[in-house]
């Protein structure tokens, strides 16, 4: 066991019970208040540790390190120092943040200028991503997709079993939660006969994923190895690959999505280190056909991490739509990782790989409208007695996912994000 996942471990700054962010957790992001610039952060139940100011207390001395990727607006320096260096920066918060250390805990003036309530803060879009890859890896949600639209008894085409499916996406429009997204216009062809017409999306969706960021980079022309994949995953975060379902439809043949996905997708202020995950592994699916050999691996590398999804129409409260799980994906990380590098395409640091709409085999656990109102022929209702079959404007998307073992609950914070009207 990494000695900060240790359960027993209890920091002295409070933590509720249902928090996400207990002492054994310690994930990175970035904020700033109306006085301060940005800097890294990670955080502790309700409170934000500025890792700058401890940085500038001397707290990192004893670790060879660049302190001043701790003053940016991004992880991304911090991520390219390496997972011996991260890991020594995650030790070292567990460490002086454990009960009984006084090393911050009896400096007064430390305390004063490094610890926020999360309350006073804003967090930034943790991450600048250089490029944003999509998967499509849930069976369940190709399944559902496949039966709605093609044939039931083929829902899945013939590829699928054979390769992560994916396409290379939009970074520029990655936000972080809390931001509100305008819904989009764009070109749609309601009547299959008819013609198409220009407008308001009418059908505009979640995709319940999450997302991995790469955290060193590779060489054009080299591959990265099933067994190798987890050296180059910092961490993961909560994804929102908001759709518009009517432009996606009309716009995809034969190249894919475009437009009704590159208006928005948003993310978690948080990115949780694989190493925070190392408790909730759990083993991948038994792959039926075999797939070939580079994209064989071995041990647990699907995680145990519970997700969540509601909908908060405006002046209402929130209705939890889907439960699912981060282990109801059939190709891992490490697959994805190995498909993506094979032909020799090299990854960098801050590449954001987001695993696909992550469905389980029940209608509760669907991660999208398209799915749980199975393609608008059937209606969610609100607790404010309105109906659902896709996003009403005004109404906020949140998304949760945590894991828990050994009575420690590791937890991903919320991505949120709230419908405006059109333009
Ligand atoms: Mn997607």
């Amino acid at each position: 066991m990494l000695k900060a996942n240790n359960p027993n471990l209890q920091s002295w700054i409070a933590v509720s019970k249902d928090s996400d962010f207990p002492i054994q957790n310690l994930p990175f992001g970035v904020f700033q208040t109306a006085y301060k610039q940005p800097s890294v952060a990670t955080i502790i139940g309700d409170t934000v540790v500025d890792l700058a100011a401890l940085a500038a207390g001397g707290i990192f001395d004893t670790i060879e390190m660049d302190t001043t990727v701790f003053s940016e607006q991004y992880i991304n320096r911090f991520m390219a120092l390496g997972k011996s260096t991260t890991r020594a920066v995650r030790d070292l918060l567990s460490t002086v943040l454990q009960k009984g250390n006084t090393t911050i805990a009896g400096n007064s003036q430390l305390m004063a200028k490094s610890l926020y309530s999360i309350k006073e803060v804003e967090m930034l879009l943790p991450v600048k991503v250089g490029d944003y890859t999509d998967f499509y890896s849930s069976r369940e949600h190709a399944t559902n997709v496949g039966a709605m639209f093609r044939d039931p008894n083929n829902a899945l085409l013939p590829n699928w079993l054979h390769l992560p499916v994916g396409y290379h996406g939009r970074a520029s429009s990655i936000i972080v939660s809390g931001t509100p997204v305008r819904r989009p216009k764009g070109q749609q062809k309601p009547k299959e006969n008819g013609v198409p017409i220009f407008g308001p999306c009418q059908r505009l969706d979640f995709e319940l994923e999450m997302a991995f960021i790469v955290g060193k980079s590779t060489t054009l022309g080299d591959s990265i190895t099933t067994d190798k994949a987890e050296d180059y995953i910092f961490g993961v975060t909560l994804f929102n690959d908001w759709s518009a379902r009517d432009i996606q439809k009309w716009e995809y043949v034969p190249l894919g999505p475009f437009l009704g996905k590159s208006f928005a997708s948003t993310i978690a202020p948080w990115v949780v280190t694989l190493d925070a995950l190392e408790p909730f592994r759990t083993a991948g699916y038994d792959q039926d056909p075999a797939v070939l050999p580079y994209l064989k691996y071995e041990g647990d590398c699907n995680y145990d991490i519970q997700l969540q999804v509601g909908i908060q129409p405006e002046g209402s409260n929130e209705k939890i739509v889907c439960e699912s799980n981060f282990k109801h994906l059939y190709w891992t990380m490490n697959q994805q990782l190995a498909h993506h590098t094979i032909n020799g395409c090299n990854v960098n640091v801050g590449d954001m790989c987001a695993s696909g709409t992550i469905s389980g085999p029940t209608q509760d656990s669907y991660g999208s409208m398209l799915e749980i109102s199975w393609n608008g022929t059937k209606s969610v209702e609100m607790l404010d007695g309105t109906q659902r079959q896709f996003i009403a404007d005004g109404d906020t998307v949140i998304m949760r996912g945590w894991g828990e073992a050994a009575g420690v609950r590791i937890g991903f914070g919320s991505c949120e994000g709230k419908i405006l009207p059109a333009n």
